[in-house]
């Protein structure tokens, strides 16, 4: 229920409006408005997103709708609140977090709308709950660039800028970004209830995820009467899926943090992520990450370790703490399993099976072979330090293995890249080659989000020039197509990539 009545200066979307978190009690949140932004500019949007939440596009230009996502102004029907969360933050426990600078408005066409950036919250503890513009810009295309290549993630549908000061390394400026998905819920919420020995709101919590996005936990067979250990393991094959997604296409996230790990498997929290360059598995994009603890190669290592916390949090639920290790090793068949399928299809391999039609990779007789023939390619571009992206592509663009020069191109190892080509070339030399084709430009992308690339547009957005966001959001929302006109998008990083240094400062 909004305690305050409606007023006139409220802006009315001709959505409606629910919040459904809101009604899990006092307990979860402080209600509380977002803080307004001085003189608020538009930077970017997504129409796509827009459009599915039944928001009329002209909104997106308009002064009205600028000045309720800055904080200016009420939204008709909306309950903004701050959720308490907790966490594991680098392998230690951080204690109480939350929503620190994010205020939750509410939820239309099921989705939830909130605004990251938008002033202080009784969990911002010693931060100004502001979000400055380089990191909002690299949330911003990052969201929606995941999303055009297929991977669960929170979207975004806009970012608002403003010249208000934000100190930070240096002094920079504030800006506000609008985020959407089904729900925020993090690891760390379970975490938060479990730690505080506050039973009853730890299942309240649960019992809310099931009803919303795991109803047929309720009705496990392999778990039944436990709905609680059937969330676990629905949440880790999720989080593996998610993952092995991340693998495939070279993402980096930077910080696995419990508290930005999402119940529904979604890619949660932007910040100094990186799609690989050349391949290097244990790269590290987090300048603060001197450990290595979130390297690329540690990613799954550190899924199943969050999932660990998230199965320790729900044992006052699930009781036996052999039920949830059971549910825990779904994570440990699922990734591998997830991995190689996709893996395979950046290959274009299908196994047909007898009937004609395709078989799960990892059920066809070339199961075994097909593991050796991605195990040797990324050794040979973890030796030679290829492009990850550009090699995916331009094989895809071989014709099934038969105009191979500009992969070759790519190594400096010649002969030992032809044995591998030669492998790979027998391998497919049987299938349909115009459907192997097909199906490798659709599973490995021209267009990622390189931080060169994001670098570039935010240095334009400084100078009040959005069109670079523009243009990459537009490339980032169809990655797998070709966009004539924008082959230097695609092309390698100049050398100046290699020395920009993305820290957890945002
Ligand atoms: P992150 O590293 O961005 O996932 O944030 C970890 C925690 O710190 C979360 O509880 C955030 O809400 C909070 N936080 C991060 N930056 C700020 C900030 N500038 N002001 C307030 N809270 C913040
Ligand atoms: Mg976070």
């Amino acid at each position: 229920m909004n305690s305050t009545p409606p007023s006139e200066r409220d802006l009315d979307l001709g959505c409606i409006w629910n919040n459904s978190f809101a009604k899990l009690g006092n307990n979860f949140y402080t209600r509380l408005l977002p803080q307004p932004l001085p003189a608020p500019h538009w930077i970017g949007h997504s129409c796509a997103l827009a459009r599915k939440l039944g928001l009329a596009e002209h909104w997106l230009a308009s002064q009205e709708l600028l000045q309720a996502l800055s904080g200016n102004r009420m939204i008709n029907g909306t309950q903004p609140l701050a959720s308490v969360y907790s966490g594991h933050q680098f392998g230690r426990w951080a204690g109480q977090l939350g929503d620190g600078r994010a205020v939750l408005l509410g939820e239309t066409s099921g989705l939830e709308m909130q605004l990251k950036g938008s002033g202080r919250t009784p969990y911002s503890r010693m931060g100004d709950g502001r979000a400055v513009l380089r990191s909002s810009i690299r949330e911003f295309l990052c969201s929606e660039a995941m999303h055009g290549l297929g991977i669960a993630t929170t979207r975004a549908l806009c970012v608002i800028g403003s010249d208000a000061p934000v100190q930070r390394e240096t002094i920079e400026t504030a800006a506000v970004l609008t985020r959407v998905a089904p729900s925020f819920i993090r690891f760390g919420h379970f975490e938060h209830y479990s730690a505080n020995n506050q039973i009853t709101q730890l299942k309240t919590l649960a019992d809310y995820v099931i009803e919303r996005f795991y109803p047929e936990c309720r009705w496990s067979d392999k778990f039944a009467g436990n709905p609680y250990v059937a969330l676990l393991e629905a949440v880790c094959i999720r989080t593996a899926r998610m993952v092995a997604q991340w693998q495939a296409v070279g993402f980096c996230h930077g910080v696995m943090n419990t508290d930005n790990m999402s119940v529904l498997g979604l890619s949660l929290d932007y910040g100094p992520f990186q799609f690989l360059d050349a391949f290097k598995p244990n790269h590290i994009c987090n300048h603060s990450d001197t450990e290595g603890r979130y390297a690329f190669n540690q990613q799954p290592n550190i899924a199943y370790w969050n999932l660990f916390c998230l199965g320790q949090s729900m044992l006052g639920l699930i009781g036996e703490p052999q039920l949830a290790l059971l549910a825990l090793d779904s994570f440990k068949i699922e990734f591998p399993a997830t991995l190689h399928r996709l893996m395979c299809t950046k290959l274009g391999l299908v196994d047909v099976g007898s009937s004609g039609s395709p078989l799960p990779v990892e059920e066809g007789v070339n199961f075994q072979a097909d593991k050796a023939l991605i195990e040797d390619i990324l050794k040979l571009l973890t030796h030679d330090g290829v492009d990850y992206t550009i090699f995916w592509r331009r094989l895809s663009n071989a014709r099934g293995g038969t105009e191979t020069d500009s992969v070759r191109d790519l190594f400096v190892n010649r002969s030992v890249f032809d044995a591998w080509l030669l492998r790979y070339s027998e391998r497919i030399v049987n299938l349909p080659k115009q459907q192997v084709t097909d199906l490798m430009l659709q599973s490995n992308p021209k267009f990622v989000l390189r931080n060169y690339l994001c670098e570039q547009a935010i240095e334009q957005a400084k100078l009040k020039d959005f069109s670079g966001v523009a243009t990459l959001l537009a490339l980032l929302e169809s990655p797998f197509e070709e966009h004539p006109g924008f082959h230097n998008y695609a092309d390698f990083p100049p050398d100046w990539a290699n020395d920009i240094q993305i820290s957890c400062s945002s």
